[in-house]
């Protein structure tokens, strides 16, 4: 057959003493074709409505309640909903991570190898706008990508930053109630889906990946709180990246515990993780010690199994009895007043009041706490509650950008439109169809005529309800006011 012969000789040997008899179903599954996901934003839309509406045929995921499999010769990608950001498109089987770390809105939640961004933007929308979300890249290039997944989706309550994961775990100590490392893996999972990541594989890679994933991980368990919950997931097979960096937290921080991860809710299709017994009958060093663990607590993802590519996620618990930090005092959790270390908000009364009659037109039903407004150089800022003392991170984002403030007005941000509430009515909403031309002509940047009788000022514009960004009306014509980066 074909695909042994693409597939790593030394790959697939461990593959086979690993799968035994499923190792033939397993090889099978790469002559089959690969399924394709989309991940509806909870912000702008309900699970059930978007099956309900949705534009192009779609079957739900089994294990996430707001995944889909959609063709891509539908090209979800090119429907003015996705610039809307109402749906992200992404592997059905990554999307099992975020479901199961259970954050829940008021909670501070990390994801501390967040780039693209596929599970830190379920993560925000699982928050609706309350606690704050830590979105971490290490990769500089990489995090611009995840900014702008954060913005497009709408979420108000980020810090993006661009730090190493020991520099946060140094500022952040039990800081977070939930933390989700979606390790840098060798990808093994991943080699139907994209050929490059077979070719960017090496033998060496498992034990090189295998490295950083057993330092991440105990940095990422150090800054979550007593009680918190962790999910620590890849996109590789081997044992050396899942199992045995499990082993490691385990060993190395006796108050993190594996829990269960339960086989129902859709998840039936997915596999226990290999035991200790199994691996060290593989030829695994898994060292003597167990450490009181039952790894097959742990799940695998195996494409012969599921309509979806390989994946591994474990859940994890710090006990709550015990801080490891004793008489150490987080600096993160002096929070926003001494993160501000009591500067105003730098906002005349003036500039409060074109700020304030902007936000009253959009979002009238919402009290603004004062203390929240951060002004940099009339760039403002909403910053997220909670937010910890940022000084000396290295951060894209810090909270909501609303606008600037220019000489005597204020002119809202691309970000702002995005966050705001999806919705028809209201006399500061243009909503356009999908299938009207001027959706088209309002995404190509261009102006757009409109006939009935509006005044004059800022609209928001909307395809079918849901936000695609600003408009500025004069005697009929909306000119266009998407952000150059933003168009088609
Ligand atoms: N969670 C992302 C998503 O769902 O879109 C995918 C994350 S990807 C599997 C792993 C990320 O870890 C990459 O973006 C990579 O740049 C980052 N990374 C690489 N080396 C790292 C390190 N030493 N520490 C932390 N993150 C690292």
């Amino acid at each position: 057959m074909q695909t042994d012969q693409k597939l790593p000789a030394v790959f697939l040997e461990a593959m086979e003493r690993l799968l035994g008899d499923d190792y033939q179903e397993f090889l099978n599954s790469y002559d089959q074709p690969r399924r394709n996901g989309l991940r509806v934003n909870r912000l702008r839309v309900a699970p059930e409505e978007f099956l309900r509406t949705a534009p192009f045929r779609v079957e739900p995921i089994p294990w996430a309640d707001n995944g889909f499999y959609v063709d891509y010769r539908d090209m979800p990608a090119r429907h003015p909903w996705y610039n809307a950001g109402v749906y992200y498109l992404q592997e059905p089987s990554a999307m099992a991570p975020a479901q199961i770390l259970p954050a829940e809105p008021g909670d501070r939640v990390l994801d501390l190898c967040a780039a693209p961004g596929g599970k830190a933007t379920e993560l925000g929308a699982k928050l609706a706008g309350e606690g704050l979300l830590v979105a971490n890249e290490i990769s500089a290039s990489r995090v611009r990508a995840l900014l702008r997944n954060i913005e497009q989706s709408g979420i108000p309550n980020a810090l993006v930053t661009n730090e190493t994961p020991a520099h946060l775990a140094e500022r952040f100590p039990e800081f977070f109630d939930k933390v989700l490392v979606d390790a840098p893996c060798s990808g093994e999972g991943m080699f139907r889906k994209d050929p490059d990541v077979v070719r960017a594989w090496y033998p060496e890679k498992v034990a090189e990946c295998a490295a950083v994933q057993r330092e991440i991980i105990l940095q990422a368990a150090d800054m979550l709180r007593p009680g918190g919950c962790m999910v620590y997931s890849t996109c590789t097979f081997a044992p050396e990246e899942n199992e045995l960096v499990l082993l490691h937290l385990l060993k190395n921080r006796p108050q993190m515990e594996l829990v269960q991860i339960a086989h129902t809710e859709g998840r039936e299709s997915f596999s226990s993780a290999f035991s200790i017994e199994k691996l060290r009958e593989c030829g695994y060093d898994t060292g003597e010690e167990s450490f009181g663990t039952d790894l097959t607590r742990a799940v695998r993802i195996w494409p012969h199994k599921v309509g979806g590519e390989g994946h591994f996620t474990a859940l994890l618990k710090k006990r709550s009895e015990s801080s490891q930090f004793v008489g150490r005092k987080s600096s993160a959790g002096k929070g926003k007043k001494a993160a501000k270390g009591g500067r105003e908000t730098g906002m005349t009364r003036e500039d409060l009041g074109y700020l304030t009659e902007f936000l009253r037109r959009f979002l009238p039903q919402t009290q603004i706490a004062a203390d929240r407004l951060e002004n940099h150089g009339g760039k403002l800022y909403l910053s997220p509650e909670g937010l910890p003392n940022v000084r000396g991170l290295t951060f894209l984002r810090n909270g909501l950008y609303l606008g600037d403030l220019k000489k005597n007005r204020f002119e809202p941000a691309q970000e702002l439109a995005m966050a705001l509430p999806s919705g028809t009515q209201g006399e500061e909403r243009i909503s356009f169809t999908a299938s009207d031309e001027r959706t088209v002509q309002y995404l190509r940047g261009e102006p757009v005529r409109i006939s009935e009788d509006r005044e004059n000022g800022w609209y928001l514009v909307c395809v079918d309800g849901y936000p695609l960004g600003w408009g500025k009306l004069t005697k009929g014509l909306l000119k266009n006011k998407l952000l150059a980066g933003w168009r088609n």
